[in-house]
């Protein structure tokens, strides 16, 4: 399944498709899809991966993509 990581409230999801944006404390989710194959538990054939700056840790069939950082920015990620 894909992930998604909300940049407001650092929320980590994975779903077949863009979450609904409701539900979000800092108002409402606005999701970024990090990978479109992965999870957010250890999964065959996935890697896991730590973003520096925010700390999420996804596991991704390759290294996920950079936007939407909480944080601010792009996220940094680091192949654990
Ligand atoms: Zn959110
Ligand atoms: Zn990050």
């Amino acid at each position: 399944m894909a992930v998604f990581i909300c940049s407001r409230c650092g929320a980590v999801v994975e779903s077949n498709s863009t979450p609904a944006s409701t539900g979000c404390p800092s108002g409402s989710h606005i999701w970024h899809r990090v990978c479109s194959s992965g999870g957010v538990a250890p999964k065959a054939g996935t890697r896991p991966f730590q973003c520096k700056k925010c700390g999420k840790i996804v596991y991704c069939s390759s290294t996920p993509a950079g936007s939407g950082c909480p944080s601010g920015g792009s996220h940094i990620w680091v192949r654990l």
